[in-house]
């Protein structure tokens, strides 16, 4: 599929259902749900009024962006609303942009680079839809720099009885990470920084020197993360510095053979890896030895969106914990010391990357200089075990689990770990007061409301 992954055709299967309705299905094909009916608005007003229609009918419903969560968040046996069609730039007015809240990140960054703009910083994929981004605190790496929703200024949003409502100051702070819970989003303004290019280096180092220095990158580097391959003494090292200007040629065959490489290394050959581990755990130790040797070093020059996003096309489930940035190096320390506790085989990398602390109430790196440290296992393969494991290491230090990605908190044990938690509780009663919004993730990380 393109990279344009369309949400009609990846995720959403008609007369699948029980009913011969639409069955809906994430990414990483691990959260499945049949909604009641699937409503594709392109404007505010139809977007508002199928709110109203469902609150009046005592109905919930439910956005789904890309799809690209691997948790229930997008979830809905109610209305799904696939704003695929709600994606158009409304104004652009200095660095200021204003957008329909289902245009992808891709798309948005297209249209930016247009106007000379660019987003201040981006994840490691831009498939996302601008709104299911910041409902989850997506994020990606540089300590001097934040998590998309913090270029967040303006949020319009639909209430769960259809009524709009420019959110502003004390209620934006607090509801701009709002899990699809602190209303529908419409349109979203972005405080955007004239365009920048990347000077990316790529390169395979030992795992401990790149633990010693981690700290080190984060402070004098732009925008630093590792990979360390299990059962190795290896990890894959990436560091961008922005650069005001960049070659006059973008395009052309050097670009399309980097493309070419990375869609070799990092999706047929990386997939090919994994499949063969998956039939046979006993090879793991084998298996991750050869992607430890598959890194290659990349030197080069691009626009900052091209240089922060890779495809992503081998599937797996994975769960990631921002922890106090102080603390990360005990954190990662234990999580490498359970690998070799738990009989779990497990080869996919495991990253770590920094961000800068924030002020959105719900943002993993609310109020905190973060380090993210996420696992993943390779879809099919037993996860739950290890993830477990993870997560009682990442509650020990005061970790805060990304809200898109696995976990298995509720409220009770999450409302310590935010002291905006019942602030957001409040907004959250006053934009959806008949609960059209709600599912059973948000029952579950949020209460009974
Ligand atoms: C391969 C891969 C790579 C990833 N890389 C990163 C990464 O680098 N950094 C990171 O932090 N995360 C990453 N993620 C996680 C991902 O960014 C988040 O899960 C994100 O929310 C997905 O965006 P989406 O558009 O698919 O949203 P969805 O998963 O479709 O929805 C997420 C939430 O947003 C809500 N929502 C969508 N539209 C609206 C709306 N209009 N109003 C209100 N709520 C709405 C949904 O209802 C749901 O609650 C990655 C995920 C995958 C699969």
């Amino acid at each position: 599929m393109s990279k344009l992954s369309d949400l009609r055709k990846s995720a959403l299967r008609k007369g699948a259902g029980p009913s011969g309705g639409s069955v809906f299905t994430n990414w990483a094909g691990n959260q499945t749900s049949t909604p009641l009916s699937i409503q594709r608005p392109t404007t505010e007003d139809e977007l508002a009024s199928i709110v109203r229609d469902a609150a009046e009918r005592g109905r919930t419903v439910k956005a789904v962006g890309a799809g690209h969560s691997f948790t229930g968040i997008a979830m809905t046996n109610g209305i799904l609303l696939d704003l695929s069609g709600f994606d158009k730039v409304l104004s652009v007015d200095g660095n200021q942009v204003t957008v329909q809240a289902g245009i992808r990140l891709h798309a948005l960054a297209e249209h930016l680079a247009a106007h000379g703009l660019a987003l201040p910083n981006l994840g490691d994929i831009d498939v996302q839809s601008v709104a299911g981004a910041i409902s989850t605190g997506t994020h990606g790496t540089g300590l001097a720099f934040h998590a998309i929703a913090a270029a967040v200024v303006g949020l319009r949003v639909v209430d769960g009885e259809g009524n709009l409502h420019d959110l502003v100051g004390e209620d934006l702070r607090i509801g701009k990470v709002g899990l699809g819970a602190a209303g529908m989003i419409s349109t979203v303004t972005l405080e955007c920084v004239p365009a920048f290019w990347m000077h990316a280096r790529e390169k395979g180092m030992g795992i401990d020197h790149v633990v010693s220095v981690f700290d080190d990158w984060c402070e004098t580097e732009d925008h630093a993360e590792f990979f360390w391959i299990p059962n190795t003494g290896a990890a894959l090292t990436k560091r961008n510095t922005r650069l005001d200007t960049g070659p006059a040629e973008t395009k052309g065959l050097k670009r399309t053979l980097r493309r070419l490489e990375t869609e070799l290394t990092e999706n047929v050959g990386f997939g090919a890896v994994c499949r063969v581990g998956r039939v046979r755990p006993d090879l793991v130790p084998k298996v991750s030895k050869i992607l430890s040797m598959g890194s290659s070093e990349r030197d080069y020059v691009a626009p900052s969106w091209e240089v922060f996003a890779t495809p992503r096309r081998v599937r797996f489930v994975e769960m990631e914990y921002g922890v106090p940035r102080e603390v990360w190096k005990s954190a990662f320390r234990e999580v490498q010391a359970l690998l070799g506790t738990i009989d779990v085989p497990v080869f996919f990398p495991i990253e770590v990357r920094a961000i800068g602390g924030d002020d959105a109430a719900m943002s993993m790196a609310s109020g905190r200089d973060s380090v993210f440290i996420a696992v993943h296992q390779y879809k099919g393969m037993e996860y739950e075990r290890y993830f477990r494991g993870v997560e009682s290491i990442m509650k020990r230090y005061d970790g805060r689990p990304h809200w898109g990605k696995m976990h298995f908190r509720n409220a009770e044990n999450l409302a310590p770990a935010y002291p905006d938690f019942d602030r957001f509780l409040d907004l959250v009663k006053r934009l959806d007061a008949p609960g059209t919004f709600q599912n059973p993730y948000l029952d579950r990380v949020l209460g009974n409301r």
